[in-house]
C-alpha cells in the first residue's frame, strides 16, 4: 500500500502536485492545500474530526528499483466535499480546541 497522492484539494479544489510541498493530509488520507487546512479547517478533517502533516513528497528519481513517481503513480482521481459547508463549519468549531491526541 502506498498513498494515493490525489490531484486536489477537496475544499477549495486547487491542483496539488505530486511534488507539492503545500498539501496535508489526514490519517485516511484526505487531501487539502495548506491554506484551507488551517485558514479554512483549523487542523480539523471535516470528514473524519482527526488533524493534518504535510503529505511526503513521492521521488520521480528511482532511487530504487520499482519505488518512483513513475512505477507508482499518484491518483488522478479528483474528491470532493461530502458535506455541506455550514455543516463542516460547526463540526470544526465543535474539534478544532480538542488537540489531535486527545480527539
Ligand atoms: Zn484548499
Ligand atoms: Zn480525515
Amino acid at each position: 500500500m502506498a498513498l494515493q497522492l490525489r490531484p486536489n484539494c477537496e475544499y477549495c479544489d486547487k491542483d496539488l502536485s505530486p511534488n507539492s510541498t503545500v498539501a496535508r493530509i489526514c490519517s485516511y488520507e484526505c487531501t487539502f492545500c495548506a491554506d484551507c487546512a488551517e485558514s479554512k479547517l483549523h487542523n480539523v478533517c471535516p470528514n473524519c474530526g482527526g488533524g493534518f502533516v504535510q503529505r511526503p513528497i513521492r521521488p520521480t528519481t528511482e532511487w530504487r528499483q520499482g519505488l518512483s513517481m513513475a512505477k507508482r503513480p499518484p491518483s488522478n482521481t479528483r474528491v470532493h466535499l461530502s458535506y455541506s459547508l455550514d455543516d463542516i463549519a460547526a463540526h470544526t468549531m465543535r474539534i478544532k480546541d480538542i488537540p489531535p491526541e486527545n480527539r
